[in-house]
């Protein structure tokens, strides 16, 4: 593959770089593999790079090892198989699995086991996928950098001392190794793209209510959304189109049948105008690793045709304030999410199902003995801080206000996208930051998400795109975002790109 980029000195190998989905489906259509031999290859990935990353919460290798033996027979009977037909994927541990542990990574929900499967893994298994695990993440997805998980953390595999990001950090980190060739994520403020620049991997937010939330446990509901994690971008469209099914069980999603994805992957990006916004890229706000890495991406799409334009989105108010960034648009996603969380979070009582707590005087005890020690800091701060702006008195002084703001930040990318098919910038403002760097300044952790919560407060759909690596060897990742049901000129833009560079191919090397 031709490439200006191949000459820096990287800790990695691009020799052996694990199979696409695409690629294995097919090795298992044709009878060149089995699903058994597919499956084993992916546990034993697991077992040899667990103890340095540890990305899974539970690892389901019987399971997985029966249910790919029931395909190499479905297969010999010459059935007609899925779009995933003996594919290995790795599934958020906030996505309901019937009779598998999902934990939501906190400890109050250690021990509920779901009696049925989310809207997405029913689409997974009718494709004839293999879920391989579940994966670690922020409690209750709350968090930048999985470093909130109430069991472990997940190592980044660029460099072990660094955080994978989050709070879809385990998934992006399952696939930056090759334990599974596709993940499942969630983004509520950036959880999917982020975690994906962080790892070197591609990560897509669809647009809200593209994809069912049906048993996904439930943190901001105005804001979730489940999408996938793939190192490249044909087998992103591939997970895409298997989960964005209409589905009645969710209100917000939509009963529009979501595009062809596969077939967008071959159109051509010359023509189109992406914007730049000019907040995106304030002085002091970026990296200089990153800022250079963008500036390259930038000029490889200036190749293939692409025309940049200034676009302006005033009120996502990003800034520098005393050398550091601030946004609007992040006080207003921590003002909306903490009062829906504080609102979502409260059937975690101790009764129904999860963590009970023992020696109780009486009910509001057990309530409250429960929840302490059930969850974790963030999650009670943001229970706390939820409650509190939805309070009388505080509601119209907080919330409703930060609802009004949110209008504003959606009608300009709305104002956007009349001038411009796609908006392109950074996915986070540094590569991967050190285990512990930030967990102590809370607010230091949020304005990690400057650059992904404004596309979820807006509701359109964005994409990270592993492009390049800084001198240390750490994966830096762009940003596009496009129009509400657009995922399909993500796609376009983002394969385009992928066949004119190989950030992708890279591994990185495990410590054994
Ligand atoms: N980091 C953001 C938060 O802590 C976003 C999390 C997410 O997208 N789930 O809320």
């Amino acid at each position: 593959m031709p490439s200006p980029h191949l000459d820096q000195s990287i800790q990695s190998t691009m020799s052996d770089a694990p199979a696409t989905a695409t690629s294995i489906r097919n090795a298992f259509l044709s009878g060149e593999r089995t699903a058994g031999s597919i499956i084993e290859e992916h546990l034993a990935r697991i077992r040899q790079s667990e103890p340095a990353v540890d990305a899974f919460l539970t690892v389901t290798e019987e399971e997985a090892l029966e249910r790919a033996r029931a395909l190499d027979e479905k297969r010999s009977r010459g059935e007609e198989m899925g779009l995933l037909a003996g594919v290995p994927i790795a599934v958020k541990d906030i996505i309901c699995t019937r009779g598998v542990r999902t934990t939501c990574a906190s400890k109050i929900l250690y021990n509920f086991v779901p009696p049925y499967d989310a809207h997405v893994v029913e689409r997974l298994l009718a494709e004839d996928a293999v879920i391989i695990g579940k994966t670690n993440m922020d409690e209750f997805a709350m968090g930048s950098s999985t470093e909130n998980s109430g069991f472990k953390i997940t190592r980044n595999p660029w460099d072990t001392s660094r955080a994978p990001g989050g709070s879809s950090g385990g998934s992006a980190a399952a696939v930056a190794v090759g334990m599974a060739p596709l993940a499942l994520g969630t983004d509520t403020g950036g959880s999917i793209r982020q975690p994906a620049a962080l790892c070197g991997v591609v990560g897509l937010k669809p647009t809200y209510g593209r994809v069912s939330r049906y048993g996904v446990v439930a943190f901001a509901s105005s804001l979730d959304q489940v999408g996938p994690i793939t190192r490249t971008v044909e087998d992103s469209a591939l997970l895409l189109q298997v989960i964005a099914a209409p589905d009645e069980r969710d209100s917000t999603c939509t009963r529009r049948e979501p595009d062809d994805y596969a077939a967008a992957l071959a159109g051509p990006v010359k023509g189109l105008t992406f914007g730049l916004p000019r907040e995106f890229f304030i002085e002091g706000g970026l990296d200089g690793e990153v800022a250079a890495a963008l500036e390259e991406a930038r000029r490889e799409f200036e190749r293939l045709g692409v025309r940049f334009v200034d676009v302006s989105l005033p009120h996502s108010g990003i800034d520098m304030e005393g050398g550091k960034l601030s946004s609007f648009a992040v006080a207003c996603y921590y003002i909306i999410c903490t009062a829906e969380a504080s609102s979502n979070l409260a059937r975690y009582d101790g009764v129904k199902y999860g963590h009970r707590s023992e020696g109780h005087a009486d009910m509001i005890g057990m309530y409250s003995k429960t929840r302490g020690e059930g969850f974790g800091d963030e999650v009670k701060r943001r229970i706390m801080l939820g409650t509190y702006v939805l309070s009388s008195g505080y509601y119209d002084a907080y919330y409703l206000q930060a609802a009004r703001v949110r209008r504003l930040i959606k009608e300009d990318f709305d104002r956007a996208f009349e001038e411009v098919d796609l908006l392109f910038g950074p996915t986070s403002p540094t590569p991967a930051f050190k285990i512990g760097e930030k967990t102590e300044d809370p607010l230091e952790m949020y304005l990690n998400d400057v650059f992904t919560i404004p596309c979820d407060l807006a509701g359109n759909c964005g994409i990270s795109l592993p492009c390049g690596f800084t001198d240390g060897g750490l994966p830096i990742g762009m940003q596009l975002m496009a129009t509400h049901w657009d995922e399909a000129a993500l796609l376009r833009a983002g394969a385009a790109y992928q066949r004119e560079t190989d950030w992708h191919l890279r591994v990185p090397d495990v410590p054994a």
